[in-house]
C-alpha cells in the first residue's frame, strides 16, 4: 500500500527518480545527504544521476513492465525532466505516490496544454494560436504582423524545435522546421528582461518561494543567472505571486519553475513552466538555506519545507561542452577565486551545446558577483570570450 499523503516518507526510505540528468544528480546528492536511498530509471547507462544514485535501472520510460517493477522498489516517484511518459506515471500512480502528479506532468510537457491552462486560470501569458496546417500558420502569422515564433507543441527545450518569424518569407522554412508536428505560434515579446521564480509546495499546500532570478540566454540556452534579479520590488512581488498562484492552481507537490518575461511597460508574462528543479535555480545549491533540490526532496517526502532565503548575492554561469574545443578547461585557474563554487555533472562527452556543469560566484553585491563571473568566463573562454 502506498503511504497516505499525510504520512511522511522518512530518511532511510528509497526514492525513485525518472530521468538521469544533472537535475536528478543534484536531487540525489541532497537526498543521500539526508540519509535516503535513491533509485533512478533512465535510458542512458552511467548517467549523471546514476553515478550518484544507489541503483540505476536502464530502461525506456514507456516500458511499462520495467516502470512497474521500478515503482515496486521505491516509496515515492518523482522526475527530473518533462519528456518522460505521463502515461507510465499514470499507471503507477495507483500503487505509489507520484509527485508532482501525472496531471501536472501532462499539462506542462505540452506547450498548448500548458498555455491553455494558464489562459483558463487567468495567468498572464503571451498571445498564442494552435497550428496544425500551413494555412493556419499563414493566417495567424499575419495576425501577429510577422512578429512571432513557431514552436513544436511537445518535446521542446533550450530553443529546440523553435523558429523565429520576422517576415512572410520565413513561413515556409518555419513550417518545414516543425516537420508536420503540431505547433504553437506565439507573439514575439519585446522583453526588457527574462526572469524566473521557483516555488516549492508541500503535501499540505504549504509553500516556499525562492528569490526572483534574472536570466540571460545565448543561442537559446541559459547562459547566466543573476540573483537577486535587478528589478523593482513591485515586479518581484507580481512575479512571486504569479508563481505561487500557478503552483496552487495546478495542485503541485514538488518544485515548479516559472519562466517569465518582463515587458518594457512592466508587465509580467509567463513563458514556460517546468514542474521540477530548474537550471536557473542551480545557484540555490550553494546560496540558499535550502536548495531547490532539497525542497523537492522535502516536498515529495511530505516533510516540512526549509527556508528558501538567499544567503549572499550570486551569479551562476553554465559550462557547455563548447569550451572543450580549446582543450581541457582551466578549472584549477577559476578555483583560485575563493568565492567561486564549481559543479561538474560527470558527463564524459563534451558536445557543443551540452550542459557539462556550472559555477556560482558570490559577492557582497550582485555587481561584484558579476565581475567575478566575467573573470571566470574569460579564463574558461565562455561566451563572449570564446
Ligand atoms: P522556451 O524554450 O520557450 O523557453 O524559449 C527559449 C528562449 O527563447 C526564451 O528564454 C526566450 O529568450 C526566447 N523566446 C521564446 N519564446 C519567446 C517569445 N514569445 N517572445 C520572445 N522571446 C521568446
Amino acid at each position: 500500500m502506498p503511504p497516505m499523503s499525510s504520512q511522511p516518507i522518512l530518511p532511510g526510505s528509497t526514492l525513485g527518480v525518472f530521468g538521469g540528468g544533472q537535475l536528478g544528480r543534484m536531487f540525489t546528492i541532497a537526498a543521500r545527504r539526508m540519509g535516503y536511498r535513491v533509485h533512478v530509471l533512465t535510458p542512458e547507462q552511467d548517467s549523471p544521476t546514476g553515478q550518484t544514485a544507489d541503483k540505476e535501472i536502464v530502461a525506456d520510460y514507456a516500458d511499462i513492465n520495467e516502470v512497474e517493477q521500478f515503482a515496486r522498489g521505491v516509496e515515492v516517484v518523482t522526475f527530473e525532466f518533462e519528456n518522460v511518459s505521463s502515461a507510465s506515471l499514470e499507471k503507477i500512480e495507483n500503487h505509489v505516490p507520484v509527485r508532482p502528479s501525472s496531471f501536472v506532468l501532462r499539462t506542462t510537457q505540452h506547450r498548448l496544454r500548458e498555455k491553455d491552462f494558464l489562459k483558463i486560470n487567468h495567468f498572464p501569458t503571451t498571445c498564442y494560436h494552435e497550428i496544425n496546417s500551413k494555412e493556419e500558420l499563414q493566417k495567424f502569422a499575419q495576425e501577429f504582423s510577422y512578429r512571432c515564433v513557431l514552436k513544436t507543441a511537445s518535446f521542446g527545450y533550450d530553443g529546440k524545435g523553435q523558429t523565429r518569424i520576422k517576415s512572410e518569407n520565413e513561413l515556409d522554412m518555419a513550417w518545414s522546421n516543425i516537420g508536420g508536428m503540431q505547433g504553437i505560434l506565439e507573439e514575439w515579446v519585446e522583453f526588457d528582461r527574462e526572469i524566473s521564480v521557483i516555488v516549492a509546495r508541500g503535501v499540505h499546500g504549504d509553500t516556499e518561494v525562492f528569490p526572483v532570478v534574472e536570466n540571460e540566454h545565448y543561442n537559446h540556452i541559459l547562459d547566466t543567472s543573476i540573483v537577486p534579479a535587478r528589478i523593482s520590488s513591485e515586479i518581484s512581488r507580481k512575479a512571486r505571486q504569479i508563481a505561487l498562484g500557478i503552483a496552487s492552481e495546478i495542485g503541485l507537490v514538488g518544485v515548479l519553475a516559472v519562466e517569465m518575461f518582463v515587458t518594457r511597460s512592466g508587465e509580467v508574462l509567463v513563458n514556460e513552466l517546468a514542474p521540477r528543479p530548474h537550471n536557473s535555480g542551480h545557484f540555490s545549491f550553494d546560496a540558499c538555506v535550502t536548495s531547490q533540490f532539497e525542497q523537492q526532496l522535502r516536498a515529495v517526502c511530505g516533510l516540512p519545507l526549509g527556508s528558501s532565503k538567499l544567503l549572499r548575492p550570486c551569479v551562476m554561469v553554465n559550462i557547455l561542452g563548447d569550451i572543450w574545443k580549446h582543450g581541457q578547461p582551466a578549472f584549477d585557474e577559476i578555483l583560485k577565486d575563493e568565492d567561486l563554487k564549481l559543479h561538474l555533472y560527470g558527463k564524459s562527452e563534451p558536445r557543443v551545446g551540452r550542459k557539462m556543469g556550472h559555477f556560482v560566484c558570490f559577492g557582497d553585491t550582485v555587481e561584484i558577483a558579476l565581475q567575478k563571473a566575467q573573470q571566470a568566463k574569460r579564463i574558461l573562454r565562455i561566451h563572449p570570450f570564446e
